[in-house]
C-alpha cells in the first residue's frame, strides 16, 4: 500500500523554489542517485527544500558532472548557460509535479507544459552490448529523455511516490519495494543517520536516567 503523504508535507512552502536557496560549492557536493528515476534524481539536487534549500547544481558544470555521475545518461555533456537554465526548469517543474502527486492534488498547468515541452525535445541515441545499454547525446536530448522518463512515473497509476521520512529531506523517491515499505530515499542518505540519531538520543536518556539514580549506587 502506497502512503504518499507523512506530517510536514503540506505543499504549501514547498511548491516552488524558496527565494533564498543556498548553492553548493563547485564540485564539493556528491550526488544521490536514488530516487528510481532520472526526472525525480534531478528534482532532488536540491536538497531541504522546505528548510534551508541547498541547490546542488550551482553552475553548467555542475550539471555536467550531475549528468556524467548518473548511471543511464551519457559519461559527457556540454551545458551552455541557456541550456543549463532549460534543466533547471524542468527540474523544478518536475518537483512540483511529483509533490501534487504526492498530496494527491491536480498537476499545476504551467509545471505540465514545462515538462511536456522538454519530452517533445530530440532524443538520444542507446546502443546494446555486452555491457548493456548506453547512452549518447547533447544535452537538449538528454533533458528530452529525463522529461519522459519522469513523464512515464508521474502518469503511471501504479507508481508509488513518497516524500522521504526524514525531516528536512524533501527528496520524493519511486517505492518499488515490496509492499511499499520503504521509508527513507536512501539507507546512506537518511534510514542510517536517522537510525544513528535514534540511538544516541537513546543513549542520552539512559545516561540521564542512571545519573538520577539512587546515589551511591554508580
Ligand atoms: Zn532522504
Amino acid at each position: 500500500m502506497c502512503s504518499p503523504v507523512r506530517s510536514g508535507v503540506t505543499g504549501s512552502a514547498g511548491d516552488d523554489l524558496a527565494p533564498d536557496v543556498v548553492t553548493g560549492q563547485d564540485g564539493d557536493v556528491d550526488f544521490a542517485f536514488v530516487s528510481g528515476d532520472p526526472a525525480l534524481d534531478l528534482a532532488g539536487t536540491v536538497l531541504s527544500r522546505r528548510d534551508e534549500p541547498v541547490d546542488t547544481l550551482a553552475t553548467p558544470a555542475d550539471l555536467e558532472r550531475w549528468v556524467a555521475a548518473c548511471g543511464e545518461l551519457p559519461d559527457r555533456v556540454t551545458a551552455d548557460p541557456e541550456t543549463f537554465a532549460t534543466a533547471l526548469s524542468l527540474r523544478e517543474a518536475v518537483y512540483r509535479l511529483a509533490l501534487d502527486r504526492v498530496l494527491g492534488r491536480p498537476f499545476d498547468p504551467g509545471s505540465l507544459e514545462t515538462v511536456n515541452d522538454a519530452a517533445a525535445g530530440p532524443m538520444p541515441t542507446i546502443k546494446l552490448s555486452d555491457a548493456g545499454l548506453q547512452m549518447s547525446g547533447e544535452l537538449p536530448a538528454v533533458l528530452g529523455h529525463i522529461a519522459r522518463s519522469g513523464i512515464a512515473v508521474l502518469a503511471d497509476p501504479r507508481a508509488c511516490l513518497k516524500e522521504c521520512g526524514r525531516t528536512g529531506c524533501t527528496r520524493i523517491y519511486l517505492d518499488r519495494s515490496r509492499g511499499a515499505r520503504r521509508t527513507w530515499c536512501g539507507m546512506d542518505e537518511c534510514g542510517n543517520r536517522v537510525k544513528a540519531a535514534a540511538y544516541r538520543a537513546r543513549r542520552r536518556a539512559s545516561a540521564a536516567a542512571a545519573g538520577h539514580g539512587p546515589q551511591g549506587t554508580a
